[in-house]
């Protein structure tokens, strides 16, 4: 499924199976999420620089051609940092994530709404055993961004999250495993998600623009909703911080000064580093985080993405293309 250009659907295409380069490893794809990103690059919030492209940022594949530490056979999961210089001023900080030449996988490099794509070996992680494809499939995006959020909100105990889709329904797991107490901001209605969130251990569920029932110590936005950035600083005791996790927001309105007073922080997060993804690999097994996923096949990847922007589904999107591809 190929995008072309902003405000299109994606288009079935029928592409020649990519050839791998020199460190690069053939993938049969066997799921590829759908992540809140990709309705960026479709809406083109976020620019796609070089279309046609093909989306998918997600993805557990298995390996045809191997290379790097990865043999034929084996499974891998392929993230959004696709490819790095290694030597900018970021990348030697440790800092790999806000690397200037930067490609990312289904952005800059064809991703995995395909029955086969290819991917830098250094950039790949195994998947952790015991993770069934579809399951694994949005621990690549939705749970490393998150996890990775999560660590640069600190280690407050009590943690908001402001919408609960796919990454925040990863990351209250993780975060009730650390003994923190988790408060769910969703849409006031949407009765729906917050029982969901109170299933997965959120002692409290409710409306994002009300009353917080205390005062938090941090809170991530995963909604790309302006207006939940001051509504998150009210929502957060002194010295709190607010991490924006999303790689797009709509604008976000003018408030008074003292909501951020007494030292509150707001931040965003951008990408994620390969170390990021070693250690929530690691982690997301023992939590056990475990995901709650939606199937489509690959052709169907605009209805997905669709259902995505409606909140239609709990949990995470995973896109399957046909068995036949084996
Ligand atoms: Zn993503
Ligand atoms: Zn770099």
């Amino acid at each position: 499924m190929v995008f072309e250009a902003p405000g299109r659907p994606l288009v079935a295409a029928d592409l020649a199976r990519p050839e791998p380069a020199e460190g690069q490893v053939l993938l049969r794809v066997l799921a590829c999420g759908v992540c809140r990103t990709d309705l960026h690059l479709l809406d083109g919030e976020v620019d796609v620089p070089h279309p046609p492209r093909v989306l998918g940022h997600q993805i557990v594949g298995e390996v045809i051609e191997g290379a790097g530490d990865f043999e034929p056979g084996a499974r891998v999961g392929v993230p959004w940092l696709g490819w790095t210089d290694g030597t900018c001023r970021f990348c030697t900080r440790g800092l790999e994530n806000l690397c200037v030449e930067a490609r990312f996988t289904g952005r800059d490099i064809d991703g995995g709404y395909a029955e086969y794509t290819v991917a830098d070996a250094r950039f790949c992680f195994p998947i952790p055993e015991g993770y069934p494809d579809l399951q694994a499939a949005p621990l690549l995006c939705a749970g490393l961004i998150g996890y990775r959020a999560l660590g640069l909100a600190g280690d407050g105990e009590r943690l908001g999250l402001y919408g609960f889709g796919a990454s925040a329904h990863i990351i209250c797991q993780v975060a009730v495993s650390q003994g923190r107490r988790v408060f769910a901001f969703t849409r006031g209605d949407d009765t729906d998600t917050q029982a969901f969130a109170r299933e997965l251990g959120a002692e409290w569920a409710g409306d994002s623009l009300g009353p917080a029932p205390e005062p938090l110590d941090a809170a991530l936005i995963f909604a790309p909703v302006g207006p939940l950035v001051p509504a998150a600083l009210r929502a957060t005791d002194r010295a709190g911080v607010v991490v924006c996790a999303g790689i797009h927001m709509s604008d976000i309105p003018s408030f008074p000064y003292e909501v951020l007073w007494e030292e509150r922080v707001l931040r965003s997060v951008a990408n994620l580093t390969r170390r990021d993804g070693a250690e929530f690999l690691a982690l997301a097994p023992r939590v056990p985080v475990r995901t709650e996923v939606t199937e489509y096949p690959l052709e169907r990847a605009n209805d997905a993405l669709e259902d995505l922007r409606a909140g239609r589904f709990r949990g995470a999107a995973v896109v399957v293309p046909p068995r036949s591809s084996a």
